[in-house]
């Protein structure tokens, strides 16, 4: 588990690695007013739901509908009892129905603070990565070394058009915190990987799990 401090906007970041596949949750504090809001139900519920204490939770967002993240998914809406929120494009693989379909560039708020919902379709459908001051929830987007796996050519290419139109386009000190493991990166370390990416030559049909330096 890492916890983060934002002083300037005066919020808190935990990251709990969860599960056999090493998700990772997110709680996500206002510091002045003790809201918050999830990231992720990934196994290990019980692991997340301690972490919330006494912090107020108002929302929970999905990063996208691939199972691993949504092992936990009924404990932890149980134990926070307020609406999920979720891109339309991964709805069926959700265990129910959000309460909320996000729309690209829209803010959740809670507390003081504003999350933005960034549409970054590709690893699937519906993937959405979050964003709050320097602070960038990527999911399965956007890993430290590459991106996320992609199901064949196509959705790679459309994973690339979303990290370089909404990721790539933010400003270089934001980190960046993945959806797996406890290594997170910032789009500074991302770009400079994917300039090399980008200056060799690749097959058209390119798909599947990528590295930045050796793809
Ligand atoms: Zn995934």
């Amino acid at each position: 588990m890492n916890i983060y401090q934002d002083e300037n906007i005066q919020a808190t970041i935990t990251q709990i690695n969860m599960g056999p596949y090493s998700n990772n949750g997110y709680i996500i504090k206002c510091n002045q007013t003790n809201e918050g809001i999830i990231i992720d139900t990934p196994a290990e519920p019980e692991k997340l739901i301690e972490e919330i204490g006494d912090t107020n939770i108002v929302a929970i967002l999905i990063t996208h509908g691939h199972q691993d993240h949504l092992l936990g998914f009924d404990e932890i809406v149980n134990a926070a009892g307020c609406p999920v929120y979720c891109h339309k494009g991964d709805l069926e693989l959700l265990p129910r129905s959000p309460d909320h379909q996000i729309q690209d560039n829209q803010k959740i708020p809670f507390g003081n603070q504003e999350i933005t919902c960034l549409f970054t379709p590709g690893h699937t459908n519906g993937s959405t990565c979050y964003l709050l001051g320097n602070h960038l929830f990527s999911g399965d987007t956007l890993f430290p070394g590459g991106p996320g796996k992609s199901r064949d050519p196509e959705a790679f290419k459309l994973e690339l058009q979303s990290i370089e139109s909404k990721l790539f386009v933010l400003p270089p000190e934001v980190d960046v915190y993945p959806g797996h493991g406890d290594t997170n990166t910032t789009i500074e370390e991302a770009l400079k990987q994917f300039a090399i990416f980008s200056s060799k030559s690749h097959a058209p049909d390119l798909c599947g799990d990528i590295d930045w330096l050796k793809s």
